[in-house]
């Protein structure tokens, strides 16, 4: 049996008379990367600013780690890892500068040189944030989630305006993460980044869930409709091409 993390019951979110959030109920298991999906515009990044605490629900009702949304907000901040935009961060400062930066925040302290390992940034200590690559912005960023220790943390769209290969080692470095023990909520647009780094997904449209369940299932259940492709499905795609020109090795340094 799994252990629910994250319970969100009927929730509502409204900026005046638009209803952007129109009574979702999900939850999420402790140890599995699950996916928000949807279209730009669906309410995801809405819903995971309510369960971080950052914006006001309209209604409804969030648990998280064990703590309600509206009588311990302070206590879900301090088990969550919450990932900036790359914009948030100061351009000038070195990565190490930057780290220290969070733990004051916290209150907390981490070993540098091993959080930088985990994101594949270790040579890159000593520059400043401007000086990364994409890549390598997004990569730091999720680093910084992780260094309160927290239970879950929360990808906004963490892949937008990456190249291939750059997505695809940021997905090895989600997956890492949570082999390591933390739950990750993600929410994306990108269908092939949600079949593959998914254990689980919801599928949000116009601000309602209209399908919950692991990507395998999902296609099973579409398929077992008597769906089909079209046509023949080739077995690479372009992306595939790229990647096996170029190579899979980090190129973003
Ligand atoms: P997604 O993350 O799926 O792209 P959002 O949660 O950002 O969707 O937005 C959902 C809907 O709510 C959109 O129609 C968006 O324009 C609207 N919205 C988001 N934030 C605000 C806000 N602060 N004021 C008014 N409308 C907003």
């Amino acid at each position: 049996m799994s252990t629910v993390i994250i319970s969100v019951k009927d929730l509502h979110k409204k900026y005046g008379s638009f209803e952007a959030v129109k009574g979702i109920s999900f939850e999420v298991y402790q140890g599995e990367i699950f996916g928000l999906l949807g279209p730009n515009g669906a309410g995801k990044s809405t819903t995971l600013e309510i369960i971080e605490t950052l914006r006001e629900k309209t209604s409804g009702e969030v648990w998280v780690n064990g703590f309600n949304l509206d009588k311990d907000p302070d206590e879900i901040k301090k088990v969550i890892g919450v990932q900036l935009q790359t914009t948030g961060f100061y351009p000038s400062l070195n990565l190490v500068e930057l780290i220290e930066l969070f733990e004051g925040l916290y209150n907390q302290k981490v070993n540098h040189k091993e959080l930088l390992r985990l994101v594949n940034l270790e040579d890159k200590a000593k520059n400043k944030f401007k000086e990364l690559s994409g890549g390598q912005k997004q990569r730091f960023s999720i680093a910084t989630t992780l260094i309160n220790t927290p239970v879950i943390i929360f990808l906004d769209e963490p892949t937008t305006g990456l190249d291939p290969q750059a997505r695809r080692n940021l997905w090895d470095l989600v997956r890492n993460i949570r082999d390591k023990g933390t739950t990750v909520i993600i929410t994306t647009h990108y269908m092939d980044e949600a079949e593959y780094l998914c254990d689980r997904v919801a599928i949000i449209d116009s601000g309602k869930i209209i399908a919950m369940n692991s990507p395998d299932k999902l296609i099973d259940e579409l398929v077992a409709t008597g769906f089909e492709r079209p046509k023949e499905v080739k077995q690479a795609n372009l992306e595939d091409v790229f990647i096996s020109l170029t190579g899979h090795a980090l190129r973003d340094e």
